[in-house]
Formats: structure tokens, C-alpha cells, sequence
């Protein structure tokens, strides 16, 4: 029985942002950064809300990223001010979404140590949502690239996202393996096309990525840590 399940797994995809790397760290940042700066207009928890609701509004339009966030943080000033925001300061809003592109890549722990152990013994690639430029940056700048036969962005990940990926690599959702700190994005859909699922909490999760999931799942691997994943039976093999 052991063993029929041991060759089950043929392709296992990774979510890149708090999965493979520190992100939402940085955005959080931003976010506080944003809400005291606007204090001179608008209270904080006011701002962060306003913030909020333009980022929901913009995510269909222009979807997720440093730039799309970096419009947010803009229109959200300017609206919330009725346009009476200083130039200066929209200048230094624009550099603060900016500046998050020159940010280092921190690789979470356990990350190269688990891929390096994956290689070779199933297909990896990676799924993510978020800005094409970005993205590959971030895949060089953290020197993964060699681990993944495939680095895919897409627009949202759902259900259909995930079927259309496993039929262009003709793997059968048993078969197919996610893993990602996002319950919503990474973990429910893979599920619920009948996959198995990894789900590996960040320090952070934003607002819009959080889901809740009623235990009905059996191939679902609540995990802590990375590691974690070198431990389960249908990824020994
Ligand atoms: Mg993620």
C-alpha cells in the first residue's frame, strides 16, 4: 500500500510569494509606512481601510504586484484627500511602492534544502500570481531557477487555473502536488480538483488570501515549517 502511494506524486508545484520567499513581510511594511505618513490627512485605521477597499476594486483591473499595489497607494491618497494631497507627497508614496522592486529576496527556511532533496525525483515547477517582471526577478535574484522545469504567473489561482496546467502537462490531479502558505489561492482549489495540498503558514497573510476550510479535506498536509514536507510518505519516494 505504501509503496502504490510512494509513486503516486509525479509533479509538485510551489507557490513563490511566503512560500519560497519572504513578501508579504514587505508589504505589510508599506502598508503601516503609508498609514503614518498619511496621518497629516486622514487617521491611520481610516487610511489602511481606504487602502483596503481601492486594492479589492484594483485587483480585477490590474491584478496583484508591486505595480498594481503601487497605483493603490496612490489613487488611495488622492481620493481620500479629494485630490488636495501635496505633489511631495504623492512623490514620496510612488517612491515607497516603487522602492519595494529594489528590495533583497529573503529564501524562507528549508527552501533549497527541500528542493535540492525534490530534484530530481519529481517534475517541480512553480505557480504564482503577481507581475511576469517581477516575478523573474525575483526567481533570479533568489537563484532557484535550475530547481524548476517550469515558472508559471498567473492572473488568479483557481480551480480552473490548476486543471488547465495539469492538462497541459497531462498529469492527473492525483498525481499533482501543491504547496503554498495561501489557503485560499495555493491549497483549496488544488483540493478541490483532487490533488493533495500542502499548506505552510507565513508570519503574515494578507487580508484578501484568507480562507477558511470546514477539515472535510484528506489530502490536505497541514505543515509548520518547509522541512516538513520531506516527512510525508507520498513524497518519500
Ligand atoms: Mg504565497
Amino acid at each position: 500500500m505504501l509503496l502504490e502511494r510512494q509513486v503516486m506524486i509525479k509533479l509538485i508545484a510551489f507557490d513563490a510569494d511566503d512560500t519560497l520567499w519572504e513578501n508579504e513581510n514587505f508589504f505589510f511594511e508599506v502598508h503601516e509606512q503609508y498609514a503614518e505618513f498619511m496621518t497629516k490627512y486622514v487617521p491611520k485605521e481610516e487610511m489602511l481601510q481606504h487602502l483596503h477597499e481601492t486594492e479589492m476594486r484594483n485587483l480585477q483591473p490590474l491584478g496583484y504586484g508591486i505595480k498594481a499595489f503601487t497605483i493603490s497607494l496612490m489613487e488611495a491618497a488622492l481620493s481620500i484627500t479629494n485630490n488636495k494631497i501635496d505633489p511631495e507627497d504623492l512623490s514620496h508614496i510612488l517612491q515607497m511602492g516603487k522602492g519595494m522592486i529594489e528590495r533583497p529576496v529573503h529564501l524562507l527556511d528549508g527552501v533549497t534544502e527541500v528542493l535540492e532533496k525534490l530534484q530530481g525525483r519529481y517534475k517541480l515547477i512553480t505557480i504564482t500570481k503577481g507581475d511576469l517582471l517581477d516575478q523573474n526577478r525575483k526567481l533570479r535574484k533568489a537563484g532557484l531557477a535550475d530547481y524548476f522545469t517550469d515558472f508559471i504567473v498567473v492572473n488568479e489561482k483557481d480551480e480552473s487555473t490548476y486543471t488547465g496546467i495539469l492538462e497541459k502537462y497531462r498529469v492527473d490531479p492525483k498525481h499533482f502536488f501543491m504547496v503554498g502558505n495561501s489557503m485560499k489561492s495555493d491549497v483549496i482549489p488544488a483540493l478541490e480538483i483532487g490533488a493533495h495540498a500542502a499548506h505552510i503558514p507565513f508570519r503574515y497573510t494578507w487580508q484578501h488570501e484568507l480562507a477558511e476550510h470546514n477539515g472535510r479535506y484528506e489530502n490536505l498536509y497541514e505543515l509548520k515549517h518547509m522541512c516538513e514536507l520531506l516527512n510525508i510518505d507520498l513524497l518519500k519516494g
